[in-house]
């Protein structure tokens, strides 16, 4: 009850006491009428009671952020017509919240579709939002991080300083920074004005495997001009010998002549390796899959390195059995498989053996290069694949490192795996597997 209908009803008591004490007429009519106004205020203020609950209801509802909250309007009273208008009120703010949500998600979706780690930071530094590439980039959950420093999830000082000048200069900043594992990363800081919370806005892009090509492009330089240098050197050291006059001596003048023709072989096979190589590598020269008996490509080999392994004391053994026909590119496997028959010579001791055994598996087509030579050190196996590598530099004039990488590109074309088993001293087995479709 209100103060004003309490006032009312104690002035109407007030007078009912009076005019029972007197006795007397007008009194009573007096508080007939205040009785009666006291009956209409009550009454209009039970209707409007009525009227605006449903109203204050519907407020609360949008208040509390159920935007389809609507009351009930009535064109013909002043409180349905109040309603009609907190309704369209209601809607126009639905659509606002709307619209906006759907631009947050947007703005969500196109951020998580970068690759790139993105986090936005408030003034002093705490993450705001993070993407799913930040989560990957950094092993770290959304959850986890939301609300905290950014110095919890990346603790670079570099960083934290070229946000600081983001922040305070209000100028994009751009630094690479070295993480665990030799991963680099460049970070991008840049300010962000109007964004409300949004201070400074973090792009990581991952630049690791740009780096190790960089790295690659000036290793291959280098050990492509010391490969080139080892021959060239011997070939003028030869002419030298010979022009200060071993020429004059027939029996010296072929042995010289033999080791230069030696030497241009060898710069000859690099020369044909790299462009091989380059060739694959640029995908410029594609697979040319033929219809191809693998019993007569592995006899092929075997007598292309017969005379090789007679002259190293090695005996050559061909395993084929009912192998059949592959659908392959003949002139890269037969280069591959004579690349692996031609090492396991080469590392294989007088007195030894090398076995070519080839296979149809239920699904693929298996070439096995097993030799019972010097073998490889355990810590060499992952890396003998590598263009270059080779396990003992000093044996310069043993290859040009390329023969392995040139195997495993080849068989990768072809969809397939090449794998090494080594025992130090005892031999290894190098084993092909093509897949075979249909
Ligand atoms: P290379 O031209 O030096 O033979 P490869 O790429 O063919 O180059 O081989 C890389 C290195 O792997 C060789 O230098 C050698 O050290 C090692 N290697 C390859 N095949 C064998 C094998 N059958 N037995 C032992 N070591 C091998």
């Amino acid at each position: 009850m209100t103060p004003r209908l309490l006032l009312l009803s104690g002035l109407a008591a007030l007078l009912a006491s009076l005019a029972y004490l007197t006795g007397s007429n007008l009194l009573v009519i007096v508080v007939a009428v205040v009785l009666g106004c006291l009956v209409a205020m009550v009454l209009s203020e039970w209707l409007v009671q009525r009227a605006l609950t449903p109203l204050q209801e519907t407020a609360e509802r949008l208040a509390g952020g159920d935007f389809a909250a609507r009351a009930h309007e009535n064109p013909d009273s002043a409180t349905g017509r109040l309603a009609g208008s907190l309704n369209r009120m209601a809607s126009h703010v639905q659509q606002e919240v709307s619209a906006a949500a759907e631009e947050r998600s947007r703005l969500a979706a196109a951020l998580n579709s970068s690759i790139d780690a993105v986090a936005s930071l408030d003034r002093d530094g705490r993450i705001l939002f993070v993407n799913i590439g930040f989560e990957r980039t950094f092993g770290v959950t959304s959850e986890a991080v939301l609300g905290r420093p950014l110095v919890w999830a990346l603790a670079d000082e570099q960083i934290m300083a070229a946000i600081r000048d983001s922040r305070d200069r209000g100028q994009r900043e751009i630094n690479i920074i070295e993480r665990p594992g030799r991963r680099y990363l460049q970070v991008v800081t840049t300010p962000i004005t109007g964004g409300g919370e949004w201070n400074v806005l973090i792009v990581c892009h991952d630049i690791t495997e740009v780096k190790r090509t960089e790295l690659v492009r000036r290793d291959f330089v280098a050990n492509v001009s010391h490969e080139l240098r080892t021959p060239l050197a011997s070939i003028k050291a030869v002419v030298e010998t010979l022009e200060e006059g071993a020429l004059e001596d027939t029996h010296v003048a072929r042995e010289f002549l033999r080791r230069a023709d030696q030497e241009v072989d060898r710069l000859v096979l690099l020369v044909e390796e790299l462009l091989e190589l380059s060739r694959i590598e640029s995908g410029e020269q594609p697979l040319a899959p033929e219809d191809t008996d693998i019993g007569v490509l592995v006899h092929e080999v075997g007598a292309r390195l017969r005379s090789q392994a007679e002259r190293a004391d090695v005996m050559l053994q061909l395993e084929v059995h009912n192998v059949g026909h592959a659908n392959v590119d003949a002139a890269r496997i037969e280069r591959a498989v004579l690349n692996l028959v031609h090492n396991a010579i080469k590392f294989t001791p007088a007195g030894g053996s090398v076995t070519v055994a080839a296979q149809r598996l239920s699904n693929a087509l298996q070439i096995q290069v097993t030799d019972t030579g010097i073998g490889l050190d355990k810590e060499d196996v992952p890396r003998i694949f590598e263009r270059f590598y080779k396990v003992d530099q000093s044996r310069a004039s043993v290859g040009s490192g390329l023969g392995l990488a040139l195997v495993k590109h080849a068989v990768e074309a072809h969809g397939g795996t090449v794998g090494v088993y080594s025992v130090p001293g005892e031999g290894s087995s190098f084993t092909i597997e093509i897949p075979l479709y249909g």
